[in-house]
């Protein structure tokens, strides 16, 4: 039974990154999978972001990526290219990985390059040319690489499938097969996926080899347990809506939008009306984005006003109040949308504001939860 990160066979040199980075005791998931990933099993991964699924396999990659000494095993001048694999589905999380990655590593030289799409391929190709130990990718851009011959994958030895049920659902399984089919079969293959639907399955029959399987207890409150309202409102009177909610609600607020240009204005009108608030999508730089994710985190801003695609993946304990200002486009992000208030304690409040186009979308998310979402008078919202 695993307590303690000691009881693990770890480093000295990992124990004290793992104390650096205020991680105290290990989460279910890292307490069952980081064992079998040092023995060199493959493993799958049960588990969703907010369970620490991350550090589960970045602490025994970098361990045997490493080997027991301060430096990486290979000091000076890295032969034969990038030794480790992790696809995600998207941007954030691959960034996230990355992060947490140099968090472990760091101490140990352990260098990572992210080749994620909507990005120029400068930098990235100029972060090959460095030799990483490293490669975080989403499938798509990964496999733009391997076409134009700028990533080599012949000395991969792990390969970690992150989200594996979203990467599917977003539509990247030609990518991912033809990716795993060359890297060389020589090698470790670690699958995380919060559900598992018969694709995964069948993804992990075919490309991992006597899987070890663990899971995690999800941390994330059943949607049944949010407490849902819903405001009618045109397009010009979600902006008073929003204002009002925050006025009402003292907690943690997320905001969700459908573009970043919105993401941007209604930024602005809530900072105008005195509150603290980040921002985070696709057109803010890394930089930037951490800044709005630790600053939300540690309680500099309340609210954050996040973009679908950016927000996946993000973990922030603590959100009291989840509001779409625009309704998402499918039912699925509309969950995964208000599931983000199911780590407080107190009970989450998911609040939706609609318009009058937005009507189909209403009624597929309502068809997918099975009952109407319980409306408010927005006069109740906006004192008119
Ligand atoms: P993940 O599920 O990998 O996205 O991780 C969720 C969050 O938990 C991240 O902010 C991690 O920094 C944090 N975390 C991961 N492992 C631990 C741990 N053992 N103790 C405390 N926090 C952790």
């Amino acid at each position: 039974m695993v307590r303690s990160f000691t009881d693990l066979k770890l480093t000295p040199v990992m124990l004290e990154a793992i104390a650096a980075a205020g991680w105290a005791t290990p989460t279910p998931i890292q307490a069952q999978a980081i064992g079998p990933i040092l023995e060199g099993h493959d493993l799958i991964g049960c588990a969703q972001t907010g369970t620490g699924k991350t550090g589960a396999f970045a602490i025994p990659v970098i361990e045997r990526l490493a080997g027991p000494g301060p430096q990486p095993a290979a000091a000076g001048p890295r032969q034969g290219g990038p030794r480790v694999l992790v696809l995600a589905p998207t941007r954030e999380l691959a960034l996230q990985i990355a992060e947490t990655f140099d968090l472990l590593g760091r101490t140990r030289r352990i260098s990572t390059a992210v080749l994620i799409g909507g990005e120029a391929m400068g930098p990235q190709l100029a972060a090959l040319a460095r030799r990483p130990d490293v490669i975080v990718a989403t499938p798509g851009r990964l496999f733009d690489h391997l076409e134009r011959g700028t990533a080599s994958l012949r000395a991969i030895r792990t390969v970690v499938l992150d989200e594996a049920d979203r990467m599917l659902d977003m539509g990247f399984a030609p990518q991912v097969e033809r990716i795993l089919r060359v890297v060389p079969v020589d090698r470790l293959t670690l699958c995380f996926s919060a559900t598992m639907p018969p694709e995964v399955e069948r993804l992990v029959r075919q490309h991992l080899i006597r899987p070890i399987r663990v899971e995690a207890g999800t941390f994330a409150r059943p949607v049944a347990k949010v407490i849902q309202v819903l405001y009618r409102a045109d397009a010009r009177d979600k902006t008073p809506v929003l204002l009002r909610l925050l006025g009402e609600e003292r907690g943690r607020t997320l905001v969700f939008t459908r573009t970043k240009h919105r993401a941007d204005r209604v930024a602005r009108a809530v900072q105008a009306a005195g509150h603290r608030v980040a921002r985070l999508h696709a057109d803010r730089s890394m930089a930037q984005r951490r800044e709005a994710l630790d600053g939300f985190r540690n309680g500099r801003y309340r609210v954050l006003i996040a973009t679908d695609i950016a927000a996946r993946g993000i973990d922030v304990p603590e959100i009291t109040h989840v509001v779409n200002f625009d309704l998402p486009h499918t039912a699925e992000d509309y969950i995964h949308r208000i599931g983000r208030t199911a780590r407080a304690e107190a009970s989450g409040l998911a609040s939706s504001i609609a318009a009058p186009e937005e009507s189909d979308q209403l009624r597929a998310i309502e068809r997918h939860l099975g009952h109407p979402v319980p409306r408010q008078g927005v006069a109740a919202a906006t004192g008119r």
